[in-house]
């Protein structure tokens, strides 16, 4: 196939490429391009549209952008608070008495009121449904009086508020498994998703999820056209030690990454572990583990050859992350994770490249939470709100730095256009910078980066058609369209015509 006349911005001198056999087999001009074509070659006309690799989601929780997909979870996201409790109230009504209503997404930081959804509000909705409202990071969630009949919470626990019915981290995580979708909805939720990824031109993703959650992604290898790279959260570590299944482990279409652990929570939840406490709590957040735990993961993970990817949002928690590091010795060929990072002081930010350690960061939070009257000033204070997820330090200091979604939303163009145009300079990065995030230093994340995640022959054949090049509009960069997606040199996707995913 013959992709002629479009503007490939990280080959100034090309407008044409020749694909084949799922790789690129030629970048130059249309003339040189149109020498190589058969009787049975394709060509299609680019009309100045403008060719990249395909995006990398470095972050992603795929299956639960899927159920939200197929309807099997309410999307609460960007609604207000009484909005959000008629969206539960109308998914409670069209569902049977008894019948589990999961949604996900609320952001109390945007209400006039902001405080958490509460189990009463979600009793009053629903006296004869369990209900479960997660917030839109994942960390807490809000549980209703039916709810909790069916599955009690360990009132123990000090993340748990019983009265209020708010379940957070460890508690909220066990909650959700144990109402678990079945199989079907997963492979559902499978297809769903990867629809969805491919209209917003990812072709590859890194996810996180529990690990009784990969089977559907085993059963549909390279059947969803989408390169997958798993994280399964740590409690498979003795299973992966047992087998001695190391990073890298399976092929081009489905691999193991490494494995996903939390040090601390986030700051909507208000649980990251910072040096400070939060302007509104006055409290530190917490650390998920002691520094002696987090040591023996981190160094049982080395052990088998796993990368680790570990979440850590405050300051407090990157130093732990630090500390373990530094204390088990980890080699840099495994390319340790930071996943976040959002708070992380110059000095830390310099010691993380020193140990060779590597970044992913979400540039969609500072769209959603920075700068004025924003979620971050108002519980960390505007000082914190802007050294918030610096981007740009990161890349200054020469930290291999991936941009993910982690699904808020899931979307590419939307975090370029945030990483571009972030409220504060720390934050802000070149179009070709975020690009790059984009694109191949997932691939690098991954050990992937000779074979994917940039515009080169020998490459994959995965590549996103935009509308307009972002390095003309970069202050639209959100506003911009997916033309068509190519995956494994196949059209995945081709804006307006929806049938040939
Ligand atoms: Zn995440």
């Amino acid at each position: 196939m013959i992709l002629r006349g479009g503007v490939v911005p990280t080959v100034p001198t090309a407008d044409s490429l020749a694909i084949g056999g799922g790789k690129i087999l030629a970048i130059g001009q249309a003339e040189e391009m149109a020498l190589l074509a058969s009787e049975i070659t394709q060509t299609i006309d680019l009309k100045g549209r403008t060719v990249l690799p395909g995006f990398i989601d470095a972050h992603t929780h795929f299956l639960q952008v899927g159920l939200e997909e197929i309807s099997s979870v309410t999307d609460l996201s960007e609604l207000n608070r009484a909005d959000t409790l008629a969206k539960l109230a109308e998914a409670v009504r069209v569902r049977g008495e008894g019948e589990w209503v999961i949604g996900r997404g609320w952001d109390e930081s945007v209400w006039q009121d902001p405080s958490y959804l509460s189990r009463e509000e979600l009793d009053r909705i629903a006296p004869k449904n369990p209900v479960v409202a997660v917030r839109i990071d994942g960390h807490l969630l809000t549980v209703n009086n039916f709810a909790l009949k069916q599955i009690p919470a360990d009132v123990n626990q000090g993340q748990v508020d019983i009265s209020r019915g708010i379940l957070r981290e460890k508690e909220a995580f066990a909650f959700l498994r144990a109402i678990g979708p079945d199989a079907e909805t997963l492979r559902d939720a499978l297809y769903a998703a990867t629809a969805l990824a491919h209209r917003l031109g990812i072709t590859s993703i890194h996810t996180m999820l529990p690990p009784d959650w990969i089977r559907p992604y085993m059963r549909e290898r390279g059947r969803i056209k989408l390169r997958v790279t798993l994280y399964p959260e740590i409690f498979c570590l003795d299973a992966l030690e047992t087998l001695g299944i190391e990073s890298g482990f399976g092929d081009e279409w489905l691999r193991l990454g490494g494995v996903k652990l939390f040090a601390d929570g986030s700051i909507g939840a208000g649980n990251a572990a910072l040096g400070e406490p939060f302007v509104d709590s006055g409290e530190n957040g917490s650390l998920n583990y002691t520094d002696e735990e987090l040591v023996h993961l981190v160094r049982r993970a080395v052990k088998v050859g796993l990368q680790t990817a570990i979440h850590a949002i405050g300051d407090r928690a990157i130093e732990q992350v630090l500390r373990a590091h530094l204390t088990a010795g980890t080699p840099r060929e495994l390319r340790h994770r930071i996943e976040h990072f959002e708070l992380p002081t110059k000095a830390q930010i310099e010691r993380a490249r020193d140990m060779g350690l590597n970044i992913s960061m979400q540039p969609n939070f500072v769209g959603n939470w920075s700068g004025d009257e924003k979620m971050y000033q108002a519980r960390l204070g505007a000082q914190r709100d802007r050294r918030s997820d610096p981007h740009r330090l990161v890349l200054e200091a020469g930290l291999p730095l991936a941009f993910g979604s982690d699904c808020m939303p899931i979307s590419p163009l939307y975090g370029l256009h945030w990483a571009v145009n972030a409220p504060h300079p720390s934050q802000r990065v070149s179009v070709d910078e975020g690009i790059s995030c984009y694109t191949e230093a997932g691939a690098y994340l991954s050990f992937e980066e000779a074979k994917k995640g940039k515009i080169e022959v020998g490459m994959d054949a995965d590549l996103v058609i935009l509308d307009q090049d972002p390095h003309r509009v970069p202050e639209r960069i959100a506003e911009l369209h997916v033309e068509m997606t190519f995956v494994d040199g196949e059209v995945v996707f081709r804006r307006g015509d929806e049938s040939c995913a």
